[in-house]
């Protein structure tokens, strides 16, 4: 039988490339009442991090596509999500390399699946019921232009801009990746993720509509520029 705690509705996603392990990590988790998420590649581990944002995260430091002390350094850029690392590597200077990517805890293998266990719901009991990603500051300053994350609200020169719900994420993910070009396809995944069901000029019809809001002249942006060939990029 499965005792529901408090820590029934946490998600955990499990990046481990060793089948075997993996199957009861998994297995140990959900007996555990956990949600579980499971990868075997860094690459992978990463697109889930982002889109399904899990609670806590065990990461294997061997692994095919990005290993998982890129991963750690990596989702450090952008949140907070407690991390406990598995390694077979015991030696202390891998130990300090992996706190050093930002891992939360580190777990060298072989490892018994109670002490697993009972540091990942310390971890959790730590980071609270829920721990959010820290997507970075509340309120983001691009030009005379303020982005409010919490309000969702986009003023200028005391005025708020009436962008629908889409037009300000899109802008959000602009102001926080200033000077940077993405593609269509790279906005697609990071603006809208599972929710995309339209087409591909989808991006291009909201960049226009957001033109439209925060360009003095649309048709000749100087902020949200096109780059021919390659996506677009936003003017810091
Ligand atoms: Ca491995």
């Amino acid at each position: 039988m499965v005792v529901t705690t408090a820590a029934a509705q946490a998600k955990v996603l499990v990046v481990e490339d060793e089948e075997t392990l993996l199957f009861t990590l998994a297995h140990n988790l959900r007996r555990e009442g956990y949600a579980v998420l499971t990868a075997s590649r860094g690459d992978d581990a990463l697109k889930l991090a982002r889109e399904k944002l899990p609670d806590l995260i065990v990461l294997d430091v061997m692994l095919p596509g990005v290993d998982g002390m890129q991963v750690c350094r990596l989702l450090r850029r952008d949140t907070t999500v407690p991390i406990i690392m598995l390694t077979a590597l015991g030696g202390e200077g891998d130990r300090v390399a992996g706190l050093d990517t930002g891992a939360d805890d580190y777990v060298p293998k072989p490892f018994g699946m109670r002490e697993l266990m009972a540091r990942i719901r310390a971890l959790l009991r730590r980071s609270g019921p829920r721990a959010l990603p820290d997507a970075g500051p509340t309120l983001i300053l691009s030009g005379d232009m303020e982005v409010d994350r919490e309000r969702r609200e986009v003023r200028r020169g005391g005025k708020i801009l009436k962008l629908k719900p889409k037009e300000f994420e899109l802008l959000l993910f602009f102001v926080q990746h200033p000077g940077r070009v993405f593609s269509r396809e790279q906005i697609l995944d990071e603006v809208w993720g599972y929710d995309f069901y339209g087409g591909p000029r989808t991006v291009d019809v909201h960049i226009r509509w957001l033109r439209q809001k925060i360009e003095e002249d649309p048709a000749l942006p100087v902020r949200l520029r096109t780059v021919r060939g390659s996506g677009y990029l936003f003017e810091g």
